[in-house]
């Protein structure tokens, strides 16, 4: 069987790029039969400066928004990185093995440094990391939206370089990135970039717990261009496309139904008619992440018992690693 394997940040609000690029494949993924393991990667947060009180109710809030996503924890291991210490540990043996120049380039890392005055190391290392989350799992495919591509291709990298040194240890995993069209969400601001959560421009981000009143004046706000008809032209029509993108995703109808049924319509139209299948969609979500915060106590059990699960093969992977690099005490 294959072994999955993914991770979401507690930056803030899982927004809808989150969930149509990734977590609502999650879902479907649980129910394949795999080993399917999904992490907060807290560790990964804190590459940019967090408020610690913040931080700890994004990871609560985090954690109910996976389970009212539809994740479950009897079919998946959900956890909270720092739990599992193994992670930071193979992370740095991993550092040890990757060159500076194949880090700088890395297009988050680009993006993300020019929003903070004094770069954090941690921001410059932090696809190792990354990478080091993926192999202490042995997995082999890990789904993620576009933006992700090449920190799995630097995964793939590392695990070939130790195999090569140190004997097959590490499967090289395959990035899951089936659907194209939900893979990069744009920003309803600029499309020329992705939908994020750390964005700065609040009306650049539908988040899923937006009340309906703001999803319909975020969408109506959303930069499009001055041609009035509704068409679906990624490369010259960014805009609108996503819109067309969104909305199919999320009533479920296909790209070119949805284009063909706003034939009659203009953009401005348009936009209303995206704004209430978008509200549509994420209501009973929305419902269900209220009824999950407010019950803390079966949060903390279920993160505690998928780290318990997620240390179990950590420990037995990092012993191995170490093992063959001669690191430790072994006999
Ligand atoms: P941040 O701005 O803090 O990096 P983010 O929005 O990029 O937040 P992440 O936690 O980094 O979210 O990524 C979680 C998952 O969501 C990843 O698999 C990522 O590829 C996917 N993802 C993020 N943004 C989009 C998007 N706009 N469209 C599709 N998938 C996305
Ligand atoms: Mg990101």
């Amino acid at each position: 069987p294959r072994k999955i394997f993914s991770g979401i940040q507690p930056t803030g609000q899982l927004h809808l790029g989150n969930y149509l690029g990734a977590v609502q494949k999650w879902t479907q993924l649980q129910n394949s039969g795999d080993d399917v393991t999904y992490c907060i990667v807290d560790m990964h947060s804190i590459t940019i400066p967090q408020n610690p009180a913040v931080l700890r109710e994004n990871i609560f809030e985090m954690a109910a928004t996976m389970l009212a996503c539809g994740l479950d924890p009897q079919k998946s291991t959900i956890f909270v990185q720092s739990s599992v210490q193994e992670h930071t540990e193979l992370g740095w043996i991993l550092s040890c093995l990757c060159t500076m120049p194949r880090l700088g380039h890395l297009p988050q890392y680009k993006e993300k440094s020019r929003t903070v005055k004094d770069v954090p190391l941690g921001l410059y290392v932090y696809p190792v990391l990354q990478a080091a989350d993926i192999m202490l799992y042995k997995a082999t495919h890990v789904p993620v939206g576009e933006d992700q591509l090449q920190h799995i291709q630097l995964t793939q990298h590392l695990s070939r370089i130790f195999n090569t040194k140190f004997g097959q240890t590490f499967p090289i995993c395959h990035a899951m990135i089936d659907n194209h069209d939900a893979a990069r969400i744009r920003s309803l601001r600029n499309p020329a970039k992705k939908m994020s959560k750390s964005d700065l421009d609040t009306k650049a981000t539908i988040n899923i717990r937006d009340a309906p009143e703001v999803i319909v004046e975020k969408i109506k706000k959303a930069v499009t261009d001055f041609t009035s008809d509704v068409t679906y032209e990624p490369e010259a029509r960014p805009g609108v496309s996503n819109l067309v993108v969104i909305h199919s995703m999320v009533s479920g109808t296909p790209i070119e139904k949805v284009v063909e049924e706003a034939r009659a319509i203009d953009t401005g139209r348009y936009k209303l008619r995206v704004a209430e299948a978008v509200v549509e969609h994420l209501k009973p979500i929305r419902l269900a992440i209220d009824e999950h915060l407010a019950q803390k106590n079966d949060l903390i059990h279920l993160l505690e018992s998928g780290a318990e699960r997620a240390r179990q093969v950590a420990q037995q992977n990092i012993v191995e690693v170490k093992e063959k690099m001669g690191l430790g005490i072994y006999r």
